[in-house]
């Protein structure tokens, strides 16, 4: 590595409740769990732990609230070596996400998105943040606003804008005009151009609106397509799947990471996957994700 890429990431921090049961209740109904967790969560948080795990300098930027979710999702980030500095504390409950997950691994979510609804502009010191990093990780768990502003800051800086687009939903064209690399899964990618079941045909579609599009594709890999070349195929890595939450935020931290140092697509991609391999054989989302050297030993 030539010079340690910075990395600045703009999106939620979640505190992840955690409940396991053996069977969901219905609604009106009582039931007794097996266990109960908090883990720091938010696709900002995440995706910010796993770039600074491959080796980046991340600086994330959003906002939690003055509870103790608070301080313990600041305290995970910096255990990452994320910094915090642009993380505000506000007059709000930091934003939570309600899981009962079942034995058969299915599961119901409730967001309430909390302090993560305040990141609506930037400050001064986010947009100098911003202009100055190699590229701006971004998504949608927070409000739309908050994402443009930065996106149009990094591209008056020449910073490369990498969008994922969850939770799925349209977007605004301008949003899209300030995208360098979209990022969208299977889903996400299905609710933005109505294609189903063809990555390629859905891809090719969104090139008109954004330069590069990258799908991911589960255990299928990705999809990467650019203007006025023909898609190429990723395979993921050979892998025991656990737990493959969190494989997208994995997948987009150690993309952001690769191309920071000047690597060709391709090779960005594979490397990214093997990161994201590495994180669905262990079980957690932020706590799954690998460092360095462990992404470095898979693809060597
Ligand atoms: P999540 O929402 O769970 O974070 P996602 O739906 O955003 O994930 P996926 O498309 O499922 O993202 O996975 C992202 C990448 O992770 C894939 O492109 C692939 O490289 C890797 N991956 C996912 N599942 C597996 C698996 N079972 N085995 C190996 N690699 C996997």
């Amino acid at each position: 590595m030539t010079h340690t890429p910075h990395i600045a990431v703009l999106g939620s921090a979640n505190m992840d409740l955690v409940t396991y049961v053996d069977r969901a209740p219905q609604r009106g109904e009582t039931v007794t769990g097996r266990e109960f967790r908090t883990i720091p969560g938010g696709k900002g948080v995440n995706q910010a732990v796993s770039a600074a795990r491959a080796g980046a300098t991340v600086s994330m930027i959003g906002a939690v609230g003055t509870d103790s979710y608070g301080t313990q999702i600041r305290c995970a980030l910096a255990q990452s070596g994320v910094d915090t500095d642009l993380l505000r504390t506000v007059d709000a409950q930091s934003g939570t996400a309600h899981i009962v997950v079942d034995d058969k691994g299915g599961n119901a979510i409730v967001v309430i998105p909390g302090a993560n609804g305040t990141v609506d502009e930037l400050s001064a010191g986010d947009e100098a943040v911003i202009a100055t990093a190699d590229a701006l990780l971004l998504q949608l768990e927070i409000p739309v606003d908050g994402v443009l502003a930065a996106a149009r800051t990094a591209r008056a800086h020449g910073v490369r804008t990498i969008l994922t687009p969850a939770p799925a939903q349209p977007l605004p064209e301008a949003l899209l005009a300030a995208t360098d690399l979209l990022l969208p899964n299977e889903h996400e990618v299905r609710t933005l151009t109505g294609i189903s079941d063809d990555p390629r045909a859905a891809a090719l579609s969104l090139l008109p609106h954004v330069p590069e599009v990258v799908v991911t594709l589960g255990a299928r890999g990705s999809l990467y397509a650019a203007r006025g070349a023909e898609p190429v195929t990723v395979p993921a890595r050979t892998t025991t799947a656990v737990d493959t939450t969190g494989a997208g935020d994995t997948f987009a931290g150690a993309l952001a990471v690769a191309l920071a140092e000047g690597r060709p697509m391709t090779d960005a991609l594979g490397w990214a996957s093997a990161a994201a391999a590495l994180s669905v054989q262990r079980p957690g989302a932020s706590a799954s994700m690998p460092y360095r050297k462990e992404i470095d030993a898979r693809t060597s």
